[in-house]
């Protein structure tokens, strides 16, 4: 049986991409870093899945959690932070906090599974970017270069890793309906919703389809697939 390690996996799309990787019959082992409540609920809707208490910034958590895994044949790199907040607000410890989980966490958790992939000359990783990551999001200048960041990091590592043949593609989602959009009033949804040419959010489900994708394709690599609803062509 295959084995996909999800960064992320307690709720939103990292629950999602559990879920799918289970249907389509891996083994799954999910990441967290807090919210046990979360990690509760998880259990109870996927008890198939190991849910392992790992913060992705925190390097020692992190390779612990990998020596603990024979192997990995995926790495799905969905944990993520937000930060709404004009730059002139920034502070540097938050901007550090954003790049520690999204950009580090994605480096660290990429080295510790590729080590095993390359033993095994096969594997896929998924990294989860951000449209913003792609286009820029006003008022999100600290999360966008960290997304950003994951792209580029992306296409470097699909190049060193395909002679190894493993794959390294990431998914770029647009408005997903999860808890990370909470911030948003209702009003604030609608007016979102108007700007997306499908005329809704995406569901985490959609992103998590796209993920498995990429994941089982072995000549897909480097690449950036939006999944947006038309919000950035
Ligand atoms: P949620 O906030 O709903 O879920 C985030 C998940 O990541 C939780 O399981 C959370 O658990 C976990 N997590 C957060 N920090 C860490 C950490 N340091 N180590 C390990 N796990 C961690 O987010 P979404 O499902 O909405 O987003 C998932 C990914 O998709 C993120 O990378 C996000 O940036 C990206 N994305 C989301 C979009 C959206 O509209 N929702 C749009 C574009 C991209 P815990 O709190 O316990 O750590």
């Amino acid at each position: 049986m295959k084995r996909v390690v999800v960064t992320g996996g307690t709720r939103g799309i990292g629950l999602a991409v559990c879920r799918a990787f289970s249907q389509a019959g891996y083994a799954v082992t999910a990441f967290y870093s807090r919210g046990e409540e979360d990690a509760e609920k998880a259990r109870k809707l996927a008890p198939e899945v190991a849910f392992i208490k790992a913060d992705v910034s925190d390097e020692t958590a992190v390779e612990r959690a990998f020596a603990a895994l024979s192997r990995v044949d995926v790495l799905v790199n969905n944990a993520g932070i937000s930060l709404n907040r004009q730059v002139q607000d920034t502070t540097s410890e938050e901007w550090d906090r954003v790049f520690s989980v999204n950009a580090k966490g994605t480096f660290l958790c990429c080295r510790a599974a590729a080590k095993k992939m390359i033993s095994e000359q096969s594997g896929a990783i998924v990294n989860i970017s951000s449209v913003w990551g792609q286009t820029g999001g006003s008022c999100e200048s600290a999360y966008s270069a960290s997304k950003g960041a994951v792209i580029a990091f992306t296409k470097a590592l699909a190049k060193e890793l395909a002679p190894s043949h493993i794959t390294v593609n990431c998914v770029a989602p647009g408005v997903i309906d999860t808890q990370m959009n909470d911030c948003y009033t209702a009003e604030e949804k609608a007016a979102l919703s108007e700007e997306i040419p499908a005329g809704r959010f995406g569901s985490a489900e959609e992103v998590a389809r796209a993920v498995l994708f990429l994941a089982e394709n072995e000549y897909v690599t480097g690449q950036i697939l939006g999944v947006n609803g038309g919000f950035f062509i």
